[in-house]
């Protein structure tokens, strides 16, 4: 007999929701080919349905066709893509999700007013790239998981912060508490996306009420990577993509079964694993 709890911050944020609408609408209105630089979303579901419907992810501008219309995703892209690829004769329509967009500004911003500017992040996250990108590749990235590495050298006497929108506050305020005592002066802006953090939080939670916790998303997604860190850090946690790869085992003796999805995660996709649970195990 089991309890199942779906957490309901669960699914597509306010970022990747308007993504998806700018991309659909403009298949509607476009007559020419539709591309996305990059997957739209990290999940691997959304990206291959948008291709059936006629929506090409390319990963290079020189596979676009002229006249083709090309979508910025909702991380963003630097300046030089804009470029580029009105050079090469695409019509560029931005999806950068707002928050995103601020976080760019904002190290413009910084970079501006004589700071240097570093951004706290994965230094591989397309955001993260797309951030530095925009203050023409004049940042210091400082992964979290790297900061024992800093020292005082690494930086000027005034530094300014953003932070990649869906890192942990934890993994932010540890890298403020390294950075400060090395510098004279710090301007901080705290980038983490709301979405982030109430769909962290209610990790947390769900984790607490729960005897084992299911993370429903793309296994390419940080932010649904980070729900799941939460969950494995405090009872068995399994990140899955569908109900394929579910072992009936894991619920073995648990009563409580929370399941939460990341914020690149649609609700059908959170749906099969709810009606998987519900017909495969006994609710209460
Ligand atoms: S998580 Fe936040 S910043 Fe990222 S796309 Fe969603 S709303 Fe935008």
């Amino acid at each position: 007999m089991g309890k199942i709890i779906v957490g309901k911050q669960a699914g597509f944020c306010f970022g990747v929701e308007r993504a998806l609408k700018i991309a659909l609408e403009s298949r509607e209105k476009q007559k020419g080919p539709v591309y996305i630089l990059g997957s739209l979303i990290h999940n691997p579901r959304v990206v291959s349905d948008l291709e059936k419907r006629g929506i090409k992810t390319i990963h290079d501008l020189n596979s676009a066709e002229r006249g083709g219309v090309l979508l910025i995703r909702s991380h963003g892209a630097g300046p030089q893509i804009f470029k580029e690829a009105e050079k090469l004769g695409l019509k560029v329509i931005d999806a950068t999700c707002p928050f995103v967009k601020q976080e760019q500004n904002l190290a413009k911003e910084l970079l501006r007013d004589g700071y240097q500017v570093v951004v706290v992040g994965d230094p591989e996250h397309p955001e993260v790239q797309a951030v530095v990108e925009s203050v023409s590749g004049c940042a210091l990235v400082i992964n979290p998981l790297n900061i024992e590495l800093l020292n005082k050298e690494d930086f000027r006497p005034k530094v300014g912060v953003v932070c990649q929108t869906t890192q942990k506050q934890e993994n932010l305020n540890r890298v403020v508490g390294v950075v400060l005592p090395l510098i004279k002066e710090l301007k901080l802006y705290n980038t983490i996306c709301n979405a982030t953090v109430q769909r962290q939080s209610e990790a947390y939670e769900l984790a607490e009420k729960s005897d084992i916790l299911l993370v429903v998303g793309g296994k390419n997604s940080a932010n649904t990577r980070k729900l799941a860190e939460i969950g494995t850090s405090m009872i068995p946690t399994y990140h899955i993509e569908s109900i394929e790869e579910i072992n009936p085992h894991w619920f073995r003796g648990k009563e409580i079964i929370g399941v939460t999805a990341g914020a690149s995660t649609p609700q059908v996709q959170i749906s099969e694993v709810v009606n998987w649970l519900k017909a495969n195990l006994q609710e209460v």
